[in-house]
């Protein structure tokens, strides 16, 4: 296949970056096959981008909200006649497998028709003034937004934040990740496609350096950010305290197998979430941590589930794992793999490149699970965001509970116990946003607040929650209003 040639929507255009430097995006399946060629722009491009949205923006605010909701709306139809077309242009794209691509292209219109609907339930509150007036609070949008995101859910993610954005009367300036540009693309066609005024939204592909300058213009009111801990830390320091930041960051994502449990059970949950999605889920399971007396027995499933999973492109049905995403995901994953024996723990499976079966221009690695993972070893500490899980050992729940919380981030735990009153105890002392209970460590509602704890996330805006989520778009005022005489 040929690729295609993706430009940045500027001021109701499309058009290359102004250097005319672009980068290419390959399928992580194959890598010969070119999915496309996109702008690498700069700052100028995103200075030109902030320029034409905040005019737009204006537009947008006075546009009234039935109509606001009205074009999420539609642009949700438009992405489901196109799901299964959709669905494919992820697999290519990203590497996900068929059914992960279809729960993505699924869940994305669902998105939008959410925030379509919060936009008709902005509201602010009024109180009785001492002079017989009365005070209101007023919400308004906040101006521009700007939208970074990651891309292991190159339309979930940025739905969750244009949708909200769009909804609250925002223009939005979206630098999507490189990796997953043709998604970005995809996603403002739609809302284009879908009657959005071409100047309310600006596309600005590239990397850090147009990150960068979308959170350091003061133009931009709020920026909302999904990715690393360590880019997130960037992008709070160039927003500053004056303006908004919402930074949904890293995990490094435990779970507690009491001596209660099913272990049949507990090691699907695991392998679900260890090895869902190439091991690349923010809420992905990374640690093990087992009483000792089922730890054997469930490490044991555990590999053999593991060792069952197939690897292949993720557009053959029947695979369970599709490649890493890029390049420097495979690196990453090889690196802490090298790292995990090197610190003495065992690799009791995978760990490495696969080739044969038609996998050699493709980014594949065999799921990896290491036992006997010491608690300050760096596989036990940093995020890898790749298949690699490793196994600790507890002598009983308190220990169990202290090597959980034994980390800098809080995304998301799980415990698997038939014990309610230990599965209510761990929910109440783990130190994570996300608490689950029996399931895997990934997967959430979309109208459930969702964000985490430590470094894992800013503290002041939840994603995704109706009317906290809202919250972030807008400012409020409060007027006070006195009869005249
Ligand atoms: P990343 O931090 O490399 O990139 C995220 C986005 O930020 C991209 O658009 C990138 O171009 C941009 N960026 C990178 N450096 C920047 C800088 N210095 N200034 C401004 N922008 C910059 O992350 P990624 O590799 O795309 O995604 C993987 C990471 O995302 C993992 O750490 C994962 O845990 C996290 N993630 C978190 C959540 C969550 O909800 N908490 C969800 C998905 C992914």
């Amino acid at each position: 296949m040929t690729g295609m040639r993706g430009l940045n929507l500027i001021g109701g255009r499309w058009v290359p970056a102004l250097s005319e430097a672009v980068f290419r995006r390959h399928n992580p399946a194959d890598e010969d096959d070119l999915v496309g060629e996109f702008p690498e722009s700069s700052a100028a491009d995103v200075e030109a981008a902030v320029s034409a949205v905040a005019e737009g923006a204006a537009e947008w605010a006075r546009t009234p909200a039935d109509r606001r909701a009205e074009v999420l709306w539609k642009a949700a139809g438009l992405l489901e006649e196109r799901r299964a077309e959709l669905t494919a242009e992820l697999v290519r794209e990203e590497g996900k497998t068929l059914a992960e691509a279809s729960v993505e292209t699924t869940r994305t219109p669902l998105n939008l028709r959410f925030h379509a609907g919060e936009a008709q339930r902005i509201s602010g509150s009024s109180y009785p003034a001492d002079d017989g007036g009365l005070v209101y609070t007023w919400r308004e949008p906040v101006g521009v937004v700007g939208a970074i995101t990651p891309w292991n859910f190159p339309l979930n993610i940025p739905s969750r934040k244009i949708g909200p954005a769009l909804a609250a009367g925002n223009g939005v300036v979206f630098k999507p990740s490189p990796v997953t540009p043709l998604m970005a693309q995809r996603l403002v066609e739609a809302l284009l496609a879908a009657g959005l005024p071409p100047r309310t939204i600006a596309l600005v592909h590239g990397g850090a350096e147009a990150g960068a300058a979308v959170a350091a213009d003061p133009r931009v009111a709020a920026v909302t950010f999904t990715g690393s801990t360590a880019a997130g830390r960037a992008v709070h320091a160039l927003v500053g305290p004056s303006r908004r930041a919402q930074l949904e960051m890293g995990g490094k994502n435990p779970v507690v197998v009491l001596e209660d449990a099913d272990l049949e059970r507990a090691a699907r949950i695991i392998v679900k979430g260890a090895f869902g999605l190439s091991g690349q889920a923010c809420t992905g399971t990374s640690r093990v941590i087992a009483l000792a007396p089922v730890y054997d027995r469930l490490l044991a499933r555990v590999v053999e589930l593991t060792e069952a999973l197939s690897v292949g492109d993720g557009m053959r049905r029947g695979v369970d794992m599709g490649p890493l995403a890029a390049g420097f995901q495979l690196r990453k994953v090889l690196d802490y793999v090298r790292i995990g024996r090197e610190e003495g723990a065992e690799l009791l499976t995978g760990g490495e490149r696969l080739t044969g079966g038609g996998r050699r221009r493709g980014l594949f690695v065999a799921p990896a699970v290491f036992g006997g993972l010491r608690p300050q070893a760096r596989l036990a500490r940093e995020e890898v965001f790749g298949p690699v899980l490793g196994f600790l050992r507890a002598g009983d729940f308190e220990e169990a509970l202290a090597l959980a919380a034994d980390t800098e981030y809080g995304l998301a735990s799980g415990i698997v116990t038939r014990d309610l009153g230990r599965a209510l105890a761990f929910a109440r002392r783990s130190p994570s946003g996300l608490v689950k209970v029996n399931q895997p460590t990934t997967g959430m509602a979309m109208n459930v607040p969702f964000g985490g704890l430590g470094e894992s996330s800013t503290q002041t805006f939840k994603e995704q929650a109706g009317p906290t989520m809202m919250l972030f778009y807008l400012q409020e005022k409060s007027v006070y209003l006195s009869p005249l005489d």
